[in-house]
């Protein structure tokens, strides 16, 4: 018997349902209760901008805001799951408490979806700085592209986050400047790029790499977030 990932109580049972839905290709690792608490964001209807669930398909607020404030174009992001309760917690054990095996539940939903969007693309992950590296041991994005082709062509300005991303304040984390810079010799003129990042929350860290990936010449970026 297995027991569930996330909660560590529940046994996993496969339901034939699940099978039929092809849910979300995470029923292997987590029970039906924790299963449950992600909800899925139907592209159909979520904003083009940032992927945000929504009932009717429209520029959400947020992106018209930006749109407003930026001369930069609006990110065409799709995003997996809503950033609720449940996808915080996971976040607490995947990536502060490191449990690094809390990958596996969302992987095959990311290759499912790569092979969809990301069709001839060139699929980028958010780096994360070498500080983060160091304590996490790992880069929570890349954990999710196992068995996907990846190139890591972003990397943090060496020292740029010295307090973790995360703990900072929102206010402050829109004044960042760009932490982003490309390795050298790596072409990606004419490219069609499709980001990964694990949250999309101001979408400040998207916008910053869509910039670094504009001056080197790509012809098209899109995005992809495992929550918004
Ligand atoms: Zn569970
Ligand atoms: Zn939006």
């Amino acid at each position: 018997m297995r027991i569930c990932l996330l909660c560590q109580q529940n046994s996993i049972e496969s339901n034939l349902l699940d099978w039929l839905f092809d849910f979300t290709g995470h029923e292997k690792y987590l029970c039906q209760k924790c299963q449950q608490q992600f909800i899925p964001i139907n592209p159909q209807t979520a904003c083009p901008g940032c992927g945000r669930k929504q009932a009717v398909k429209k520029i959400c607020q947020d992106c018209q805001s930006w749109a407003k404030n930026s001369s930069q174009q609006l990110l065409n992001n799709r995003a997996l799951f809503c950033y609720n309760l449940q996808m915080k917690k996971y976040f607490e054990k995947y990536k502060f408490q490191g449990d690094y095996q809390l990958r596996l539940i969302f992987q095959k939903k990311f290759q499912q979806v790569i092979k969809q969007i990301g069709n001839k693309k060139i699929i980028i992950p958010i780096p994360v700085s070498p500080t983060t590296w160091q304590q996490r041991g790992f880069n929570q994005v890349e954990g999710f592209l196992a068995g996907t082709d990846y190139l890591d062509v972003l990397i943090v300005k060496p020292d740029f986050f010295k307090d973790s991303q995360s703990h900072k304040k929102r206010y402050q984390r829109l004044a960042l400047p760009q932490p982003f810079t490309l390795k050298s010799q790596i072409n990606l003129q004419q490219k069609d790029c499709l980001l990964i990042d694990d949250v999309y929350t101001t979408g400040r860290t998207l916008y910053h790499a869509s910039k670094v990936l504009q001056a080197a010449g790509v012809s098209s970026i899109k995005s992809l977030t495992l929550a918004r």
